[in-house]
């Protein structure tokens, strides 16, 4: 991170070769390379009694204190010393939970429990793999800045240079807060693990979904009851589907603090037969529609192609759109109509969440 805060009162010459931050982070996220070594677990570790107790409020309150005081969270050049994302919602998910299982059938054979993402590192660490019962995900979202917001509803081609950092140095620091957590645990004898920084992780074509992961962050924290699916795949949650969302494992037995609605697309107003579909209009390729819903291929064909508009204008190596997930009545909260009486019809979240997109 270094090596980037030194750009910050300039722009980088040839951002397509010299920005090797933006292409580590590019190939680490499609092929699960070039992340720093995983902390050992510190074995011999004994309890002193100044350790924290690593329960619910411990885990809230650490998120939250980095999220607002990282160094790591703010912007390069021209937007130098403004924060890319604002105090997150935290929620947990424990790792027997149906659902973790079920995601095998609905995201793809290939998607991580968190049993098996926990025995590769307990077995790493020569230790006894816990059970899945004995494990929790903590998830949290990360709500994109006001100005960032302002400034991609105000386009309609390709993201804006605070939209496009924030997909690059808001991944990045966002690796770095959840590494922090996980050494910090590990050294203090307690299994963690963030799956999308372990070689096991790799970006694939899949047949049944397109392009997914082995983990994702996503369907966790609709798991973890943070939100639900809008007609473009966001999550929609309290604060907006304008954000990031990060996940990690522990062996810890963490009890959920969120209610998850039965139903996926509860807090997105189209999908409660209430007028809306601004992100169809808001997207410049069509790629969403009333008949088809999100067009993931078509969607990944833009933003593959945005590498090329982000390094030419704001000279760094990242892809991104995010266009309608701006602009809209779901960016920033549940839609207005939809935090009244909430319905919660039933739909059987087994057979419908959608797959991955990652944009
Ligand atoms: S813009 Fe409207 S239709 Fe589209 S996801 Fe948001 S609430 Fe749903
Ligand atoms: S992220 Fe995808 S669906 Fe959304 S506006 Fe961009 S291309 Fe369209």
């Amino acid at each position: 991170m270094r090596a980037r805060r030194k750009m910050k009162d300039r722009y980088r010459k040839f951002s397509f070769i010299t920005d090797i931050g933006g292409m580590k982070s590019a190939i680490g996220e499609l092929r699960g390379k070039g992340f720093p070594k995983q902390p050992k677990l510190n074995k011999a570790y004994i309890p002193v009694p100044d350790d924290p107790v690593f329960d619910e409020t411990w885990f809230i309150d650490t998120l939250k204190d980095k999220l607002a005081n990282h160094s790591d969270n703010g912007f390069e050049y021209p937007f130098y010393k403004e924060r890319i994302f604002g105090e997150p919602l935290v929620g947990f998910i424990r790792g027997d939970d149906p659902l973790l299982t079920e995601y095998k059938t609905i995201i793809g054979a290939h998607h991580f429990t968190p049993f098996e993402i926990m025995k590769w590192q307990a077995e790493k660490n020569g230790v006894s793999v816990p059970s899945a019962s004995e494990l929790s995900v903590v998830c949290f979202v990360m709500p994109i800045s006001r100005k960032t917001k302002d400034d991609n509803a105000a386009r309609t081609d390709w993201p804006s240079e605070r939209w496009a950092q924030t997909r690059l140095l808001g991944e990045l620091f966002s690796q770095t807060m959840v590494r922090e957590m996980v050494t910090y645990l590990m050294d203090k004898g307690v299994l963690a693990i963030s799956p999308d920084v372990t070689p096991m992780f790799n970006k694939k074509r899949y047949p049944k979904v397109g392009w997914a992961s082995p983990w994702s962050h996503r369907h966790m924290a609709y798991a973890a009851g943070l939100g639900t699916f809008g007609m473009h795949d966001f999550l929609i949650t309290e604060k907006g589907c304008a954000h990031r969302v990060g996940s990690f494992v522990v062996h810890l037995k963490l009890a959920p603090n969120h209610k998850r609605p039965k139903d996926i697309h509860a807090n997105c107003l189209h999908y409660q037969g209430i007028d809306c579909l601004k992100c169809e209009t808001r997207c410049p390729v069509d790629a969403i529609t009333e008949k088809d819903a999100h067009d993931k291929e078509k969607c990944y064909q833009r933003v593959a192609a945005s590498t090329k508009y982000c390094n030419k204008n704001y000279h760094i190596f990242i892809y991104g759109c995010g266009l309608c997930a701006t602009g809209t009545p779901c960016e920033s909260s549940i839609p207005e109509e939809l935090q009244k009486n909430r319905p919660l019809n039933g739909v059987n979240p087994t057979t419908t969440l959608p797959g991955i997109s990652c944009l």
